[in-house]
């Protein structure tokens, strides 16, 4: 390690360079990949909202909002770096007016999110999420495919031990009813409350089945269940969720002590927790729910909607440690500068067909060459001398196999190609 830097990066935030970036392309790309194959489009949105847009959407009295949110003034308004994806979104969707074009809409977005939590694995202050949200349906039917979706994504990145929860909130009626039924059963009880939990039941008394606290823990046990005030409707609406993903054969457990950190969530809420890989404590992958009153809240037409929020920092330490990449690198050791035009040459016509390929022009010893290419686990390294380039050929050396054998320098593109890939190649351009 060289001298300290002057700098360093923000707490909580943290660089990728580019052998970690790998991984996160592959996740990036799949997900991507797995939404476009269940209807949904990307949107991009600013990393800068107005604050109040987080604040009417999030809630005031949530973590987010009140503690969390990197908030600063310019130009007389007051701005925040986005926490979450699902208030952007239903902000642009509102402002380009697209529930006038299409009555189902679904989206997904990739991207950083900012909140200023206690730093810890898993837990960082820029992290990325990945989400989708549908709206303009009702449910239940896509909110168990995006249960069953999500599910089937974790497994296929090799995610095991996986725990999904479901769980209703209700409609605003039902809420309000257990928010009631709950301030009865702890106002008795508010003196054994832990001191955050007693402003919470003032504040948003709901957020207190979330606290951690052991007393607080054992307190609640005896509370009642948001399930005992659930309209006909609200019912209506978790049986049919739960119908669909027993038809699914989506396993999931109903934990009604549920609440999720925002306040939006109506109806259909859910998380999917595994104990895989090097995730600790933080271990929900991804939470969820539905949100029908939002978009009416923020000055829409009333528009029933539903989305998730993955953390992709939680997903790489859940996943197994990738493999080797398909193809290896091709990797031009050329000794002089006759042998460096030739080797520019190939290296150029080979990406082509898709190898990648690396030249080392900095004139070095062989055996430097060689070290170099070894370092960057190349499988092919191409070496070419001036009694190479006089006679046409080069010598290859498979470092996989621990081979040599010399290959003339007019089929060396299609040669060096095919035996990286795998097919026979035809001609530059096309892979046959
Ligand atoms: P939320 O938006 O709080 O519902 O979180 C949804 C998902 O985003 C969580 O399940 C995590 O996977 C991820 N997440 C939330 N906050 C953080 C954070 N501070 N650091 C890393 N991932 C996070």
């Amino acid at each position: 390690m060289g001298k300290e830097s002057l700098f360093r990066a923000v707490k909580g935030m943290n660089d990728l360079l580019p052998a970690e970036a790998a991984r996160w392309q592959r996740l990036e790309r799949s997900f991507a990949e797995t939404a476009r194959l269940h209807g949904y489009g990307e949107v991009r949105t600013p990393l800068v909202e107005r604050t109040e847009l987080f604040v009417r959407s999030i809630g005031e009295t949530t973590d987010v909002v009140s503690k969390e949110m990197y908030t600063f003034d310019r130009h007389d308004e007051s701005l925040t770096l986005r926490p979450e994806g699902t208030a952007s979104a239903a902000r642009a969707y509102l402002e380009h007016a697209v529930h006038g074009r299409e009555p189902v809409t679904r989206w997904y977005y990739v991207g950083p999110m900012f909140r200023a939590e206690r730093a810890q694995r898993g837990r960082y202050r820029q992290f990325h999420q990945a989400g989708c949200e549908i709206y303009g349906d009702r449910g239940p039917g896509c909110d168990a495919e995006i249960i069953d979706m999500l599910r089937t994504f974790f497994g296929e990145l090799g995610i095991s031990a996986l725990d999904v929860r479901v769980s209703s909130l209700g409609g605003r009626e039902a809420r309000t009813a257990y928010r009631d039924r709950l301030v009865a059963f702890l106002e008795p009880r508010a003196s054994e409350l832990s001191e955050l939990s007693r402003q919470r039941l003032v504040s948003n008394p709901l957020r207190i089945l979330d606290s951690k606290d052991p007393g607080d823990q054992a307190l609640l046990s005896g509370a009642p269940s948001i399930h005992d005030v659930l309209t006909e409707d609200d019912r209506a609406h978790f049986d049919g969720l739960r119908r669909y993903l027993d038809a699914l054969g989506t396993p999931y457990v109903v934990d009604g002590g549920m609440v999720r950190g925002l306040d939006y969530y109506t109806r259909t809420v859910f998380e999917i927790r595994s104990d895989a890989g090097e995730l600790g404590a933080q271990n929900t992958l991804v939470g969820g729910g539905r949100y029908d009153g939002m978009i009416e809240s923020l000055g829409g037409p009333p528009t029933p909607a539903i989305g998730f929020a993955l953390g992709l920092e939680r997903l790489l330490l859940a996943m197994p440690s990738a493999g080797p990449e398909a193809h290896g690198t091709c990797f031009f050791a050329p000794l002089g500068d006759r042998a460096t035009e030739v080797a520019l040459g190939l290296a150029r016509d080979l990406r082509k067909h898709g190898v990648r390929a690396e030249v080392d022009s900095r004139g070095g010893s062989l055996k430097s060459l060689l070290r170099r290419a070894n370092g960057l686990a190349a499988r092919l390294c191409v070496v070419i001398g001036d009694a190479e380039v006089e006679r046409g050929v080069a010598q290859v050396k498979d470092l996989n196999e621990h081979t040599q054998d010399e290959v003339a320098l007019d089929r060396a593109v299609v040669i060096l190609a095919d035996r990286l890939l795998g097919s026979a190649i035809t001609a530059p351009g096309g892979v046959a």
